[in-house]
C-alpha cells in the first residue's frame, strides 16, 4: 500500500550537499510491523520523515494506495498527516500546557470530530495504552513509559493506517520498552507500523520484517514485499484519489490552545497585556474628559444661546472690531527718542473706530429676507425675536391703591444703570432691569429650558408665565417691581442706605395659586393721552384718568409658573415674567391703530399735541395765514412794507410746531411689524450659528453686488466674544494629548509583536507537534493570531475598567475645581472602539510572528529542543 520509488533526499548546508537518503526503494504491506535498524546518521528519520509526510522528497516517488504523491499540494500533505498518519517520537513531543486528554484529542480538533465524540474516543485510545486513570494529568506529571504511551495514544486517536514511531523506546529502561514494543506489536495486527530503533534485540522478538539502512541506502531487507507479484487484484481495486477534505483549525480549537498557553504565563500575559492598556486608559481618559467637556459646553450653549444671541440693532456699533481697535492701540510702538515727554494720539483712533464700526441697518429688508427663508437661516436657529420701538406698559389690575406701573419699572432704573448690572444690560443688549422678557417661540425649546412647576405655557397673545429659578425663587427686585412686595418699603430702604444704615429683609413666600391669581393690564402708549379742545394731552400723571383706562384695558393673566430645567443653565437678570411674540405683536397693532396715531398719520402737516403745522410743513407756509383776517391797523402796517419785508415777517408769526413728524411717531411709540428696530438671531449651536454667520456674510455681499452698501447687515456675536476659542482649545488639547498616547499605544503594539515572537520561539516544538499531526500553516497562523487578540483583548478590557474606575476619581476632583458634575465619562461606542483597535493593533503586531510560526518546517521545528 506505501510504495517509495528511488527516493532521494538530499539537504543542504550552504555549500555542501548532504545526501542523507540516496535512492530508496522499498514496499509496504498494509498491515505489518517493520523495524528499521542502522547506525546514527544513516538516514531514519529522514526516511520516516519522508513517508509521513512531514518532509518532502527530492527525487523519486513515494505512492500512497496506489496514487503518486508527487503532484500532492501543502493541503493534501496536511490532509494526509492527519488521516492517514500516526506519529510517535523518541522525545514524547506532548505539548505541555494540555491535559493529556486534550492532548490526545488534539488531532481531533483538526479533523473535526465532534467534542462527545473526542472524549469517548481519546478515552478509549488511553484506555488501550493502560492509561485510562490518567487523563486529566499534565504530561509532566507522567513517567517517561507513560507519556510515550500517551504519545502512541495521541498517534492512534485517528486511527491512521500508518503508525510511525522513530525510536520511541529510545530514552526508556528495558522493561518500559518492552511494553511500548508490545503495544506496537498489537497495533501492528490491523494495520502498518514502522518502528525505527537501535535496539535489534527488541526488533527481533516483536517485528515481522527487519529492514537495515547504511548512509542512505537499505543493505538488508528479512522480508521484502512486491504488490505487483503478490496482490495485483487489491492494487487495481486501491485506486483512491488524493486526500481531499483539508482537517482545519476552528478558532474555538486556535482560542483554547492560546488560551492554554497564556494561562501557564499568566504574568508576563497580565503585564504585557497592562502594557498595552496604557495607551488606551490614556486614549479613553481624554476621550471621556474631552467628550465630557464637549457635551458640557454644548449644553451651556445651547442654554446661552437664548441669552446670548446673535443680535442685530438699528443703530450698532461692532463690539468686537471696537475691542480690536482698543488692541491695536495698546500695543501701539513709538518710533521718537526717551529724551522728552510726547502726545500719545489715541483720540483719533478711538472717534475713528467709533464711526467707522457704527453703523444703522436696513431691518425691514432683512426681516424680508428673513421672512422669505433667508437661505435657511430659520433651520439654523432656535428663535428668531424682533424688538420694537413700542413701549409695552403693564399697570396692576387693581387700582384701589394707586395707579401702579409694573412695566417698564421706574423703581430701579436708577439703580440698575449704576450697578455691574448696567454692564449686563449692554452686554445682553437689553434693559438689565426689565422683569418682563418676551419667551422664546420655539416652544421645543422652551419645554427643554424650562419645567412647568403650575399651570402650562401660555397659548393666548394675553397670557404670561412666572418664571423661578432652580429654587423656586424670584428675586425681591421683582417682587417690587411687579408690586407683589410693597414698593414703599424700597423708598425707605433707599433712605436707610443712603445715610449708612444697615438694611434687611425678610423672605416671603407665595402659594402656586397666589401667583396664577395676579392679572395685569396692558395700556398701549397711546391711551396716555386724551382729546380734549383739538388738541391730544398726556394724562399720564393723572390717576383717576389712568385707573379708568386701566379699568377698560386688556387683561393680562398668568397661566403659569415656569423653573428653568435640570441641566439648562440659569439666564442671568431679574426677568420674571415671560410673555409671548403675540403679545408683542398685539401691542405694537394696539398704537398703531389708536385713534390719536391715526389722526397723526392722516394729517402729517399738523402736530396732533399742539393742533399746531409742522416747520417745513405745507401749513406753516405764509400763503396759509390770510392777511385779510387781521386787524384794520395791522393791515395797514403789512400793507407799508415792502413785499421781501412783508413776506419775512409773515413767516415769523406763524405758530409753528417744534416737533416733526417723526419725533412724534417716535414719541408716541408707533411702530410697523414689518419694521423691528432689533433683531435677536438664537443660533442652535456653534456650527449653526457658523452658518448664520455666513448666510448673514452672504446676505451683505448680495447687497453689496446690487449697490445698495445701504443694505448691509452688522451683527454684533457677544458669546462669540466670551467664549470663542474654549472650544478649539479642548479640541486641540485633545488631539495633542491623544497623538501623545496613540505613540504609546504604537511601542506597546511593537511590544507585543516581540513578545508574541518569544512564544514563536519558546512553541517552535509545538508548532512541529500540530504540523505532525496534520495542522496546516493556516492554522499554526491562527494559533498565534488567536494568542494576539487575547493579549489585544484583556489589555483592551483592562484599559477601559481601569478608565471606568480612574473616571470617579476624576470626576471628583473636577466637581470640586469646578462644580460641573459628572464630566468624564467614556461614551459607550469610544469604549467598544477601543476595545476593537486594542485588538486590531496587537493583531497586526502579532502578523509577522505568526507568519514566521507558520512558515516554520516541521521537520526543524520537531528537531528543536
Ligand atoms: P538517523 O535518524 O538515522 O540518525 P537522520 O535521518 O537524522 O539520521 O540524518 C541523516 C543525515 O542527514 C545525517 O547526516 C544528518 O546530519 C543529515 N540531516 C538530517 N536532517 C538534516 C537537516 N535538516 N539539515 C541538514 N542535514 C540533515
Ligand atoms: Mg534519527
Amino acid at each position: 500500500m506505501l510504495t517509495l520509488r528511488d527516493i532521494k533526499k538530499t539537504y543542504y548546508m550552504g555549500d555542501t550537499a548532504i545526501e542523507a537518503l540516496r535512492g530508496i526503494n522499498i514496499e509496504f504491506r498494509k498491515s505489518e510491523f517493520v523495524s528499521i535498524l542502522g547506525p546514527s546518521g544513516c538516514g531514519k528519520t529522514t526516511m520516516l520523515n519522508i513517508v509521513g509526510g512531514l518532509d518532502r522528497y527530492t527525487a523519486g516517488d513515494l505512492t500512497v494506495n496506489g496514487v503518486s504523491t508527487k503532484k500532492f499540494r501543502d493541503g493534501n500533505w496536511d490532509a494526509y498527516r492527519n488521516q492517514s498518519i500516526g506519529f510517535v517520537f523518541q522525545n514524547y513531543n506532548l505539548i505541555p500546557h494540555q491535559t493529556v486528554l486534550a492532548n490526545v484529542e488534539l488531532a481531533m480538533t483538526l479533523s473535526g470530530v465532534s467534542r462527545a465524540e473526542r472524549r469517548r474516543r481519546a478515552l478509549d485510545v488511553l484506555e488501550r495504552v493502560g492509561l485510562g486513570d490518567q487523563a486529566r494529568k499534565k504530561p509532566n506529571q507522567l513517567s517517561g513509559g507513560q507519556m510515550q504511551r500517551v504519545a502512541i495514544a495521541r498517534a492512534l486517536v485517528n486511527n491512521p493506517e500508518i503508525l510511525l514511531a522513530d525510536e520511541p523506546t529510545g530514552s526508556l529502561d528495558s522493561e518500559n520498552s518492552m511494553q511500548i514494543a508490545e503495544i506496537l506489536a498489537e497495533i501492528a495486527r490491523d494495520r502498518l507500523v514502522i518502528l525505527v530503533t537501535h535496539n535489534s534485540e527488541l526488533a527481533q522478538k516483536y517485528s515481522t520484517r527487519i529492514v537495515r539502512l547504511l548512509d542512505g541506502r537499505i543493505t538488508h531487507d528479512s522480508n521484502p514485499y512486491d504488490a505487483s507479484s503478490e496482490d495485483t487484484a487489491r492494487k487495481a481495486s486501491a485506486k483512491e484519489d488524493r486526500p481531499k477534505r483539508k482537517p482545519s483549525m476552528s478558532l474555538g480549537t486556535a482560542l483554547s490552545l492560546s488560551l492554554n498557553n497564556l494561562m501557564t504565563k499568566k504574568a508576563r500575559t497580565l503585564l504585557t497585556s497592562f502594557a498595552g492598556s496604557i495607551g488606551i486608559i490614556g486614549i479613553a481618559l481624554i476621550l471621556a474628559l474631552s467628550s465630557g467637556m464637549q457635551d458640557y459646553i454644548a449644553d451651556v450653549q445651547k442654554d446661552t444661546m437664548s441669552s446670548y444671541p446673535l443680535s442685530i440693532e438699528q443703530s450698532t456699533v461692532d463690539m468686537t472690531a471696537l475691542l480690536g481697535a482698543a488692541r491695536s492701540i495698546r500695543t501701539h510702538k513709538a518710533d521718537h527718542p526717551l529724551d522728552k515727554v510726547y502726545s500719545y494720539d489715541v483720540m483719533v483712533d478711538m472717534m475713528g473706530s467709533l464711526l467707522s464700526e457704527s453703523s444703522t441697518n436696513d431691518l425691514r429688508a432683512f426681516k424680508e429676507f428673513i421672512e422669505d427663508g433667508g437661505r435657511g437661516i430659520g433651520d439654523y436657529a432656535n428663535d428668531i425675536k424682533y424688538g420694537y420701538p413700542t413701549q409695552m406698559n403693564i399697570y396692576r389690575t387693581d387700582t384701589s391703591g394707586g395707579v401702579f406701573r409694573v412695566h417698564p419699572s421706574s423703581l430701579f432704573a436708577d439703580m440698575a444703570s449704576s450697578s455691574p448690572m448696567g454692564t449686563m444690560r449692554m452686554m445682553r443688549s437689553r434693559s438689565g432691569s426689565d422683569v418682563w422678557e418676551e419667551l422664546l417661540d420655539n416652544s421645543e425649546l422652551l419645554e427643554f429650558q424650562y419645567d412647568v412647576v403650575a399651570g402650562r405655557i401660555p397659548q393666548d397673545f394675553n397670557e404670561v408665565v412666572i418664571l423661578v429659578n432652580k429654587d423656586n425663587e424670584i428675586t425681591d427686585f421683582a417682587l417690587y417691581s411687579l408690586g407683589l412686595k410693597d414698593p414703599d418699603e424700597v423708598a425707605s430702604m433707599m433712605r436707610d442706605v443712603s445715610v449708612g444704615k444697615k438694611i434687611s429683609s425678610e423672605q416671603v413666600s407665595f402659594t402656586y395659586q397666589e401667583l396664577l391669581d395676579c392679572t395685569f393690564k396692558l395700556v398701549p402708549s397711546t391711551d396716555f393721552y386724551h382729546k380734549t379742545g383739538g388738541q391730544w394731552i398726556d394724562k399720564s400723571n393723572d390717576d383717576a384718568y389712568m385707573a379708568e383706562v386701566i379699568k377698560n384695558a386688556q387683561d393680562i393673566k398668568v397661566v403659569g409658573i415656569l423653573r428653568p430645567a435640570d441641566g439648562a443653565a440659569e439666564t442671568f437678570g431679574p426677568a420674571s415674567v415671560g410673555y409671548t411674540s403675540a403679545l408683542t405683536a398685539y401691542f405694537v397693532n394696539a398704537v398703531k391703530e389708536s385713534q390719536i396715531v391715526r389722526e397723526q398719520m392722516d394729517n402729517p402737516d399738523v402736530d396732533v399735541f399742539t393742533g399746531r403745522p409742522f416747520a417745513g410743513s405745507a401749513g406753516s407756509q405764509p400763503a396759509a395765514l390770510d392777511p385779510s383776517s387781521l386787524p384794520p391797523d395791522r393791515q395797514a402796517y403789512l400793507a407799508s412794507l415792502s413785499p421781501e419785508e412783508r413776506a419775512a415777517l409773515l413767516a415769523s408769526n406763524v405758530p409753528v410746531s417744534k416737533s416733526t413728524y417723526d419725533e412724534n411717531m417716535l414719541i408716541l411709540g408707533v411702530a410697523d411689524l414689518d419694521t423691528p428696530n432689533r433683531i435677536n438671531i438664537y443660533p442652535k449651536d456653534f456650527e449653526a450659528k457658523t452658518q448664520i454667520k455666513s448666510i448673514i456674510d452672504d446676505y451683505n455681499k448680495q447687497m453689496n453686488d446690487q449697490g445698495n452698501p445701504e443694505g448691509v447687515i452688522q451683527y454684533t456675536d457677544y458669546l462669540d466674544m466670551m467664549l470663542s476659542s474654549v472650544t478649539g482649545v479642548i479640541n486641540a488639547i485633545s488631539y495633542v494629548l491623544i497623538a501623545f498616547m496613540a505613540i504609546s499605544l504604537v511601542v506597546s503594539s511593537i511590544m507585543i509583536g516581540i513578545i508574541t515572537y518569544i512564544s514563536v520561539l519558546e512553541r517552535t516544538k509545538e508548532i512541529g507537534i500540530l504540523r505532525s499531526i496534520g495542522a496546516s500553516k493556516r492554522d499554526i497562523s491562527r494559533v498565534f493570531n488567536a494568542e494576539t487578540l487575547v493579549v489585544g483583548f484583556v489589555a483592551g478590557a483592562i484599559g477601559i475598567g481601569a478608565t471606568l474606575l480612574l473616571c470617579i476619581p476624576a470626576n471628583a476632583i473636577i466637581a470640586r475645581a469646578t462644580r460641573i458634575p459628572g464630566v468624564a465619562a467614556l461614551p459607550p461606542l469610544s469604549g467598544v472602539m477601543l476595545l476593537a483597535i486594542s485588538m486590531a493593533l496587537t493583531f497586526i503586531a502579532g502578523l509577522i510572528p505568526s507568519r514566521i510560526a507558520a512558515k516554520k518546517d516541521p521537520v526543524v521545528a520537531l528537531r528543536t529542543e
